[in-house]
């Protein structure tokens, strides 16, 4: 028993992290009512199929009526239209809150349309796959991975104190951060080896047809396991760069830096170079399993 527990949740949004949630919150008992509404109706009777809620609409400002807490699990660039779309149907004092992979951009495009009567507290949780759809969720995503809350100047104590309590119920060990730092953080770990692997895909893909060919069949663990990356929603990845540009940029840039000075160490043949690199690279890896372990820390997921 967590203890936390709302008269009513709507989930916006029923893809793989709001298919989770739904089945996480049934089985934690956290809410009396789950509404439950998607975009199209063809994942709303998937939902249906699936008994993920109590109810089910198309209409998103129907589904939040009388909710105590609303979570919106879009795309992060559609935010801002959802945000409009329930704004007038709004509980007063409600908790209205996201899980959206990048911060700043969601907060831009929210909080100009939520009404002041209720709590806005936008986050996201570190935990993911490449799978989408209601079909793809499970009730353990979330479970002994990070959530990071990114409140906004001002925030009620008590919204972001019942929010906590609830990624908490959900399994998940949460931190709060700034909007940009967590943007940055999460450029690094994420979005960055993301778009390098549809990178390297992509080059794959434009090599002569034969040699094509070749890469897939003898594809060995390494461009597998790029290939699992790059299989990861492109609408849900479109929108991650283009509400994350700053930042993807930023590493990118350094990223890019240092891929040339690593190719002319090998066009160089600077093997004293590559050899110190390819030791400290090997050592960071060691640090982050011997950090997870001290520390009993969650791994972090996909996203
Ligand atoms: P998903 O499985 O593809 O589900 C997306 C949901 O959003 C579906 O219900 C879909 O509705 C709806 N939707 C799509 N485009 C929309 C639009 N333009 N307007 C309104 N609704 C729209 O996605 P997901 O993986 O759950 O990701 C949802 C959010 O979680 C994203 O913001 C992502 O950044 C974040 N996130 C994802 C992961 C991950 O690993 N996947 C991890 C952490 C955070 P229909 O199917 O009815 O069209």
């Amino acid at each position: 028993m967590s203890g936390i527990k709302f008269n009513r949740i709507a989930l916006i949004g029923i893809g793989l992290i709001g298919s989770s949630l739904a089945r996480i919150i049934r089985e934690k008992d956290l809410a009396g009512h789950i509404s439950i509404a998607t975009r199209s109706k063809k994942t709303l009777y998937k939902a249906r199929e699936l008994v993920l809620g109590d109810s089910y609409t198309i209409d998103s400002a129907e589904a939040v009526k009388d909710a105590d807490l609303v979570i919106i699990s879009v795309p992060v660039g559609a935010s801002g239209i959802v945000a409009r779309n329930i704004a007038n149907s709004l509980k007063f004092g409600a908790i209205v809150t996201d899980v959206g992979s990048a911060k700043a951009s969601v907060i831009s495009q929210m909080q100009p349309e939520l009404p002041d009567h209720v709590h806005f507290i936008p986050g996201h949780p570190i935990a993911g796959t490449e799978f989408s759809g209601p079909c793809a969720g499970f009730a353990e995503l979330f479970s002994n991975r990070w959530c990071i809350l990114t409140p906004i100047p001002g925030t009620n104590e008590e919204a972001l104190e019942k929010l906590n309590a609830f990624w908490v119920a959900c399994g998940s060990k949460t931190d709060w951060m700034d909007p940009v730092h967590h943007d940055l953080i999460l450029a690094m770990v994420s979005h960055l080896p993301h778009i390098i692997a549809y990178s390297i895909i992509g080059t794959a893909n434009n090599l002569e047809k034969a040699i094509h060919a070749e890469v897939i069949a003898y594809s060995a663990s390494g461009f597998r396991d790029f290939t699992r990356l790059s299989s990861s929603d492109p609408a849900m990845w479109r929108d991650i760069c283009l509400h994350n540009r700053d930042a993807i940029l930023e590493v990118l840039g350094r990223f890019s830096e240092d891929l040339a000075l690593l190719q002319r160490a090998i066009r160089c043949e600077d093997s004293d170079a590559l050899f110190e690199l390819f030791t400290y690279t090997r050592a960071i890896r060691q640090d982050v399993i011997e950090e997870e372990k001290k520390k009993n820390r969650p791994s972090c997921g996909n996203k």
